[in-house]
């Protein structure tokens, strides 16, 4: 019998729910803040260490700012895009669908376009080396409001041949609520794109029924707090419309006071369709297989019910059925089934 750490990095798994700057590490932010010689340099490593040790969510927000006001040139992109990648695929990611802050692109007054080629030359290079498939997911900031979102829907719509798939918002629910993003979301699916939204994260199932009913997305970031309307557990059941849980995150943000009450048992019981994944796993001090054994040992998953949510995470995922099943179907082995379980 492998061991339980053996049995998660051996299964193959989707991550849908990680932000490329999410991803990277504090040696990595010093690096560029070196080769950028920003004020971050003069505040010295210990600085680094204590934005990567937030345990709020206005001091992640600020983490993910500064990360992001370090990413400058294509190099820079392909060089985080490269990192990142490789540790994803070295858990046996088999597919990612990684979320590119595209709003704090345009915020910035960065070509896109140009930053996007070093990250598509950082995808090349990992692809070649292990197999990984990514496709891309371009995010808004809610607080930018939607002309700003809806610069972001026409940017990744443009680089629709080049593997961007999705358009999202994230951000502070609280600051703007998702009804001022209902024509931004109906042009970014007029023009193909798949759509989600980070909801439920920092406030009530209200913010997830407006992602639903207004927004139309077919997933949602986080759905945390779903669990407290039982009638919204029932419809995202129904529909099979997927749920991006972010343990870790969820913890560390502060939006979540204990791991125990989270409700992924109760989901999971419910029939609503998972997947487990990292949002910023460098943020947050995280990977995906620790997920998978952070899940199993707070909610007591069977090897099954573990199975399962790595299927899921297929499921879940931007993938023409076709595709899907290719992935799909290593999980019709029973190898991946220990039989004492
Ligand atoms: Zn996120």
């Amino acid at each position: 019998m492998p061991s339980l750490e053996q049995f998660i990095a051996q299964l193959p798994k989707a991550e849908l729910h990680v932000h490329l700057e999410g991803c990277v590490e504090p040696e990595m932010l010093w690096q560029l803040a070196r080769r950028h010689r920003t004020p971050l340099v003069e505040k010295g490593e210990t600085a680094v260490r204590q934005l990567y040790s937030t345990t709020d969510f206005q001091g992640f927000l600020q983490a993910f700012k500064t990360v992001c006001e370090h990413l400058r040139t294509p190099e820079d992109y392909e060089l985080i895009t490269y990192d990142a990648l490789r540790r994803l695929a070295s858990q046996n990611v088999r597919y990612a669908e990684v979320t590119i802050s595209a709003g704090v692109m345009l915020w910035k007054g960065e070509d896109v376009p140009s930053s996007f080629e070093g990250i598509a030359a950082g995808y090349e290079r990992v692809r070649k080396e292990s197999g990984i498939r990514v496709q891309w997911i371009f995010d808004a900031v809610r607080q930018f409001g939607p002309e700003a979102a809806l610069q972001v829907a026409h940017t990744a719509a443009a680089l629709k041949q080049r593997g961007v798939i999705g358009f999202g918002i994230g951000g502070d629910e609280q600051k703007a609520p998702a009804e001022i993003f209902r024509e931004v979301f109906a042009c970014a699916r007029r023009e193909g794109l798949h759509l989600t939204a980070h909801a439920g994260e920092t406030a009530g199932p209200e913010s997830v029924w407006t992602a639903l009913d207004v927004l139309g997305v077919e997933r949602i970031g986080h759905g945390l707090t779903a669990a407290r309307d039982a009638s919204l557990v029932k419809v995202l059941a129904e529909k099979q419309l997927p749920l991006d849980i972010c343990l870790t995150s969820n913890l560390r943000t502060g939006v979540l006071r204990q791991m125990a009450s989270h409700p992924l048992r109760q989901y999971l019981e419910q029939g609503v369709l998972l997947s487990l994944n990292t949002d910023d796993p460098a943020l947050f001090g995280t990977d995906l297989n620790r997920e998978y054994l952070l899940a199993q040992k707070t909610f007591g998953l069977t090897m099954k019910e573990m199975t399962r949510l790595a299927e899921s995470s297929f499921r879940a995922a931007f993938l023409p059925p076709d595709e899907n099943q290719i992935y799909l179907s290593e999980f019709g082995t029973t190898a991946l089934y220990p039989r004492s379980d």
